[in-house]
């Protein structure tokens, strides 16, 4: 039942990185933004999935932490005054006279133009098809990590192959009481440098490598593990005592409601105009993850330029007939700066 409803001059959807930069390029054009996010809080995949990660091509920034670039994004942000509405899942995008209308569960935002943000939709965990599973996630069993320190001292047992599975060992080496890394092969997909880094902390004896072995079952009782059981591909099994369970199987893509708004898709993805990022509908934008064109990087800094793009092209839709002059942020100042 929706219980309020607010105007806007642009409803984003999404508040990950490119989002976020999003208000900033609006607000240098002096439009108005209501940021709507399903998370509890900004940052999208950043937040989300890889806080403590260092990210080497941000330009400026030869090393920032994903956390880090969140919150210098929102301070870049704040002078603009954007309207944040956490928790809150867009379901419904609808035009209406004079724009759009946005509904979530709570509350409708009526916009002008809407920015989609959305990163790869509600991205959920693949999780392991283990009996009773539910019963631990949340206590034992953990999806994504925010804070290392959380397990230290703990029996993490990390199941995958990938750069999430390998990442995770490499940093939780020396902070977790024990680390054992459980994947069907011998070999781990992720990225050379870390699957070296991985193999010499396992000859070190810091890290156990349980291969070829798939999670067999959960025990223990109350949502708190005791132990993990993992079968090699003979079947023959092995137990490890254990307090917690990362499965890293990477993220399930899911455009959610985002599918059934009548734009044009390509491959789960928004297809948009490279050169305005407008997508099918006039009046509503798709950048960042979301947005596909032919040879579109998914890198954060090519959803920071799609954010201007599409900030330039959204503002002679919401004030036809004035004449919007290209102007440097150097010689436009920011409210509130220098
Ligand atoms: P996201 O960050 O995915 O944010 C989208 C937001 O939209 C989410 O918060 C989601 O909850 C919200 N949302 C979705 N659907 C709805 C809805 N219906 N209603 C309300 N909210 C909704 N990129 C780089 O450039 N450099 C790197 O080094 C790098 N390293 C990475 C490392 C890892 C481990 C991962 C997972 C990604 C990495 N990336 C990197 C990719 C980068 O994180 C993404 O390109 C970036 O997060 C995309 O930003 P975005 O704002 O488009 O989407």
């Amino acid at each position: 039942m929706t219980e309020r409803r607010e105007r806007t001059d642009v409803a984003i959807v999404g508040a990950g990185p490119v989002g976020l930069f999003a208000v900033f390029e609006c607000g240098m054009l002096g439009m108005r933004s209501t940021v709507l996010d399903v998370l509890d809080r900004l940052g999208g995949q950043c937040a989300a999935l890889y806080p403590e990660k260092p990210i080497y091509d941000i330009p400026g920034h030869p090393e920032i932490a994903a956390a880090d670039l969140i919150d210098r994004l929102a301070d870049q942000a704040a002078p603009f005054k954007p309207v944040f509405r956490l928790g809150a899942a867009v379901e419904r995008l609808e035009e209406i006279p004079g724009g759009f209308l946005l509904a979530t569960r709570d509350i409708e935002v009526e916009a002008g133009a809407v920015i989609i943000a959305a990163g790869v939709g509600a991205f959920g965990p693949n999780r392991p098809p283990l009996d009773n599973i539910e019963a631990y996630e949340g206590r034992s069993v953990f999806y994504l990590v925010t804070r290392r320190e959380e397990l230290r001292d703990r029996r993490v047992v990390i199941a995958g192959g990938g750069d999430s599975a390998v990442d995770w060992a490499l940093a939780l080496a020396g902070v977790a009481a024990r680390v054992m890394v459980v994947h069907r092969r011998a070999k781990f997909r992720a990225a050379p440098e870390s699957a070296r880094r991985l193999e010499a902390l396992a000859a070190e004896g810091r890290i156990e490598l349980v291969v070829p072995y798939q999670l067999h079952a959960l025990e223990g009782a109350g949502g708190t593990l005791s132990a993990i059981v993992v079968a090699d591909l003979d079947g023959k099994t092995q137990r490890l005592d254990a307090d917690v369970l990362l499965p890293f199987f990477g993220l399930s893509q899911n455009l959610g409601p985002i599918a059934q708004w009548g734009l044009a898709l390509e491959r789960n993805h928004i297809a948009v105009e490279p050169s305005t990022s407008m997508t099918s509908t006039r009046g509503i934008f798709a950048i960042g993850d979301i947005a596909t064109y032919p040879g579109k990087l998914k890198l954060i800094l090519s959803g920071f330029a799609e954010a201007a793009l599409a900030a330039h092209a959204i503002h002679p839709l919401l004030h036809p007939g004035e004449a919007l002059h290209f102007e440097y942020s150097t010689t436009k100042g920011v409210p509130g700066r220098g």
